[in-house]
């Protein structure tokens, strides 16, 4: 059986290691802050000491990073990625980065031989624990039919979508609605709630009719409740509708609504909300 590197177990990551290797995978795992990889470890999961060791020990590895930084880093660091980048050898990064950062990490990765896929998810913590994500892979095909298997232990739905970059835009689309989705979420209960209006009576509401949606319903009663466990963190959602905008630079398509939604979560994100969920945006929008 093939051997999996892992690397980067926070949120999202070290649920997905977690579900490879209860599915039986023999999985070797890295985290930059070395705590987090004793978990997984107890189940069964082998360590290495750098993203490279992981790759020089593994056939495929998986990342799963907070950011375009942090994948960068990852990739061509010292002890990077791509130090032990051989021929045959596979990456697949599942961070969300922008479609050039991962077009730069699929050029140095195939330039020396090895195999790329990039494969972003849509889903938050609860379906990475449950094998439930949406895989948004684009890339080497080869990789991608060898990995079906092992990534539908992971998600419920693997798309694939051609070429390296349309994952990444894929998701920063998908997550640039999803901000945008909340941010009116909490006006909307704001407002409700200053015109004497009942917070449980507007989630009915919403959720009896067009406007029905997962997103509200999950994150609607955390709002009510002022309780917000972090699936999501806000600081990569601002990440996210930040890479939005550059994409939006980029294509030529303004994009106001998402230009005011971003400056909500950046001022979120300076009053020190940036490690709580996405769904603590409301602490902001709401004022006294
Ligand atoms: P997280 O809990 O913040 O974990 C981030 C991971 O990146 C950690 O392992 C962290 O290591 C590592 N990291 C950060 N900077 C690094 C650097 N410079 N070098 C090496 N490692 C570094 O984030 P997450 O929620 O799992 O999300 C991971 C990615 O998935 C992000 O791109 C996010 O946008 C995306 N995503 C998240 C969700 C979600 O609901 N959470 C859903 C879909 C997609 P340390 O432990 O050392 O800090």
């Amino acid at each position: 059986m093939k051997q999996f590197g892992f690397l980067g177990l926070g949120i999202m990551g070290t649920a997905m290691a977690r579900n490879l290797v209860k599915a039986g995978y023999p999985v070797t795992v890295w985290n930059r802050s070395p705590g987090k990889t004793e978990e997984l470890e107890q189940l069964g999961a082998r360590r290495a000491i750098s993203p490279a060791a992981a790759m020089a020990e593994c056939d495929i590895t998986f990342a799963m990073l907070a950011d375009p930084a942090a994948a960068r880093e990852v990739c061509f660091g010292a002890d990077g990625v791509l130090s032990a980048t051989t021929t045959g050898k596979g990456y697949v990064d599942f961070s969300t980065v922008d479609a050039t950062t991962s077009l730069e990490i699929s050029c140095a990765v195939t330039a020396r031989g090895g195999r790329f896929l990039e494969a972003p998810v849509s889903g938050s913590k609860k379906p990475a624990e449950e094998g439930t994500l949406i895989i948004l892979t684009a890339g080497d095909r080869t990789l991608y039919d060898e990995l079906l298997p092992p990534l539908e232990k992971l998600g419920k739905k693997i798309l694939y979508l051609g070429e390296v970059g349309n994952g990444a835009r894929m998701k920063i689309v998908i997550n640039m609605i999803m901000g945008g989705m909340m941010a009116a979420l909490c006006e909307g209960i704001a407002l409700g709630e200053k015109g004497d209006l009942n917070v449980s009576d507007i989630l009915q509401v919403l959720d009896a009719g067009a406007l029905a949606n997962p997103l509200f319903r999950l994150k609607g009663g955390g709002i009510m409740a002022d309780s917000y466990t972090t699936a999501f963190p806000l600081k990569h959602m601002q990440k996210d509708l930040r890479l939005a905008l550059e994409l939006g630079d980029k294509m030529v398509q303004p994009l106001p609504c998402t230009a005011a939604v971003n400056e909500l979560f950046k001022g979120a994100k300076q009053a020190g909300l940036g490690e709580e969920d996405f769904s603590a945006l409301f602490k902001v929008v709401r004022q006294p």
